[in-house]
């Protein structure tokens, strides 16, 4: 009798409008019911991936009615928690990592560097943490100038940073993120990935929006739900043409199941489309 390898699958997916039906496009009837069968499938290793605080991932797991993950990384890629049962523990070995692009600063220190760029609004400092920085801004903001006003601050002092753009589509409200140059949710990923072992193909990263572009379009298997919004899709198209890495961004939308690829159903499509044995387990 042959042995057939284990296969296993890390698989990592952003909350709002990709497993959240929280979008203008209605959820395909059962898909969530399906994507809890497969997770709960002992091969699969769930992370969730949001620009989501701690508090505000535990609220959308308990309001959604969400199978629980093993690894939270929340505030797009700043933290990260290990979760065991109902614990959520700090992984600060991720922090330690990051620490140093910011010289050892921490938002408290590096914000009134931005102040009074104009355009930006601070969120609440609930919306703050040690490594993230959160600002509101128009939707139709140019963002590659408040990115370059922002960087044009921080690089005189060393500050290396990432400057994430994205708009949240309900609420209609631009949001642009500050964090140290190796905290996104791409690095975040392959911070995990690495610690537990799996290989990039192991690995699968489904989201819909700005803050989730350099995961849908870096080197691991990625998928991009169908609900995801136009320039969403045109911005990642352009990125995967232009890329110097190879890249594996797969675009939902023929759907599996008759259930067609928007939120959870494209998060499925994607798993079958890179991991066709996967197809069994759920
Ligand atoms: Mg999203």
């Amino acid at each position: 009798m042959t042995m057939v390898p284990d296969k296993r699958l890390f698989l990592c997916t952003d909350l709002d409008r990709t497993l959240l039906p929280n979008g203008h496009v209605p959820e395909p009837s059962g898909a969530r019911e399906l994507f809890r069968a497969l997770v709960s499938h002992p091969a699969v290793t769930l992370a969730y991936v949001s620009g989501r605080n701690q508090p505000q991932m535990r609220e959308a797991i308990a309001d959604w009615n969400l199978p629980a993950p093993k690894w939270a990384i929340c505030d797009v890629g700043a933290t990260i928690f290990r979760v065991t049962g109902e614990t959520w523990h700090p992984w600060t070995a991720w922090n330690d990592a990051i620490a140093s692009d910011w010289r050892g600063m921490d938002s408290w220190q590096v914000a009134p560097l931005l102040q009074g760029i104009e355009g930006l609004r601070k969120q609440p400092e609930t919306q703050q943490n040690r490594h993230k920085l959160s600002y509101y801004a128009d939707p139709e903001s140019d963002s590659a100038r408040l990115r370059a006003a922002v960087l044009a601050r921080l690089v005189p002092h060393g500050v290396r940073a990432t400057v994430i753009w994205s708009i949240e589509e309900l609420e209609n409200i631009g949001m642009l993120d500050v964090l140290p140059a190796g905290a996104s949710k791409l690095h975040a990923i392959q911070f995990v990935r690495a610690h537990l072992g799996f290989t990039p193909e192991e690995t699968l990263f489904a989201g819909d929006s700005g803050n989730d572009l350099e995961a849908l379009c870096g080197p691991l298997p990625a998928v991009l739900v169908a609900n995801a919004r136009p320039e969403v899709r045109a911005e990642a198209t352009r990125r995967i043409q232009n890329a110097s890495h190879p890249t594996a961004l797969f675009f939902a939308g023929r759907g599996i199941r008759g259930l067609g690829g928007d939120y959870a159903a494209g998060i499925l499509e994607g798993v079958m489309h890179h991991h066709p044995h996967a197809a069994t387990w759920f």
